[in-house]
């Protein structure tokens, strides 16, 4: 008996045959690539992948769902995401899509609105989306400014345990870095992440206060054990160079932990001297960069009545070119940030190939929205096809590169633990009751 990709069999174990595969994110099995793109038939039992064979030699026993050269990933890893701003746009939108204009209608919004219950279901709706999706991981920004820390990092504690068959979930707060001086409010904020296992996080400004605060900011994560993920330099102003004065701060405090910058965009709009300099600086600190482009693309470069002239984005080739570890990730859903998104990594990944480039060659595009952000959150078991690794794994009737990218791929197949999952999203008019019809 043969299965379309459309209906792999519900069975303890089966073959994928005739897959096509992208190379770097499967690990164990090496054959002739064409753009990155690899042909193989995939075992799975028990809900693991048990084995990765040359194409069309699956053993017999194994029912086979034929997917006629279709392309199989890894469930994808999207990490850096707002969950507990999604999906605000219809009761606190942006009135003119800046940066200035998403600030504001967020902090009314936030206080106005943010009870534990408002926080709970939109990120409920959004872990639905990503899980339909495809997606088994994910780190969120939470607002933290007091007392908003205490309310969403409890309700992400919660949404964290119940969702854990599902998505891995991670937290970072993020804070105006000016707050420390508040010992009080620190102290406490500090504890919060510490219970939750989260990350401290927070926004870079250029001030002569700076590198202190940075200073402050990775002895407290040292002395507490934790990574640190900033929102760094996301801002059209070539005179922002914060991500220098991050490196330079973690090089003089030899910090050991995980420091991941996301954005920098003004790296891009800086002289190449200047910007080549802070390239080498950030690859020789190990700082990870994360790329937002949908939401880059939707927030820089916007003037009343002018059409934009860049695309927002931060110098993605030069950093990978250098060594630095680099990913690309949905940031704001529905929001006043980008009032877009529904946390699909596939679109994240069309965009991202568009906007930064990343094709021509293709060939190892596809590592920035499955391994690399996966090793960026300190998860080097996701993100990646191997042997004896769980069957989450998404299948697209899409053969080659140009079908799709072309396409939205709402077709697509996800499989958790090799069974196939309810693909239906939820439905907006739930949210109705939340953020108003
Ligand atoms: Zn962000």
């Amino acid at each position: 008996m043969t299965y379309s990709f459309m209906s792999p069999p519900n069975a303890g174990r089966f073959a994928l045959s005739n897959a096509t595969l992208p190379a770097v994110a499967v690990e164990g099995y090496t054959a002739p690539t064409n753009e990155g793109l690899v042909r193989a038939d995939l075992l799975i039992a028990d809900g693991l992948v048990a084995a990765i064979l040359p194409p069309g030699s699956a053993p017999p026993e194994f029912p086979k769902s034929d997917l006629r050269d279709g392309m199989v990933w890894p469930c994808f890893a999207d990490v850096h995401t707002h969950l507990d701003k999604g999906h605000i746009w219809a009761r606190n939108s942006n009135p003119d899509g800046t940066f200035k204009g998403a600030l504001q209608a967020v902090g009314a919004d936030r206080e106005a609105n943010w009870s534990a219950d408002d926080v709970r279901k939109r990120m409920e709706f959004s872990l639905r989306s990503a899980y339909a999706h495809g997606t088994s991981l994910i780190r969120t920004h939470l607002d933290s400014v007091a007392p908003q820390h205490r309310i969403s990092f409890e309700v992400f504690s919660e949404v964290r345990e119940a969702w854990r068959d599902k998505i891995a979930l991670q937290a970072v707060a993020l804070f105006p870095m000016d707050d420390m001086v508040d010992e009080v409010y620190f102290a406490d904020l500090v504890s919060v992440i510490r219970r939750a296992g989260g990350l401290i996080g927070g926004v870079t400004k250029m001030a002569p206060s700076l590198p202190s605060q940075l200073d402050i900011l990775l002895r407290t994560a040292d002395k507490n054990g934790l990574d640190v993920d900033l929102h760094v330099d996301e801002t059209d102003d070539p005179g922002a160079g914060t991500l220098r004065a991050i490196a330079e701060a973690v090089l003089r405090n030899g910090f050991a932990g995980k420091v991941t910058a996301g954005h920098c965009c003004s790296l891009a709009r800086q002289d190449d001297c200047i910007a080549k300099r802070t390239v080498e600086l950030v690859a020789k600190a190990g700082i990870s960069i994360i790329s937002l482009p949908m939401c880059n693309a939707y927030l820089q470069d916007r003037y009343p009545g002018r059409t934009p002239r860049w695309r927002g984005v931060t110098l993605f080739k030069e950093l990978a070119a250098a060594g630095v570890a680099t990913a690309v990730a949905s940031d704001n859903t529905r929001d006043p940030f980008y009032a877009y998104g529904d946390l699909d990594a596939v679109e994240v990944f069309r965009e991202a190939v568009r906007i930064l480039h990343l094709d021509h060659p293709l060939d190892l595009a596809a590592r920035v929205v499955t391994t690399s952000p996966a090793d960026i959150a300190a998860r080097p078991d996701m993100g990646r096809l191997g042997v004896g690794r769980p069957a989450d794994l998404v299948l697209f009737s899409a053969r080659r590169w140009s079908e799709f990218l072309s396409r939205p791929q709402s077709d697509r197949v996800v499989l958790r633990r090799g069974k196939v999952t309810d693909r239906s999203l939820p439905d907006y008019r739930e949210l109705d009751s939340v953020v108003g019809a």
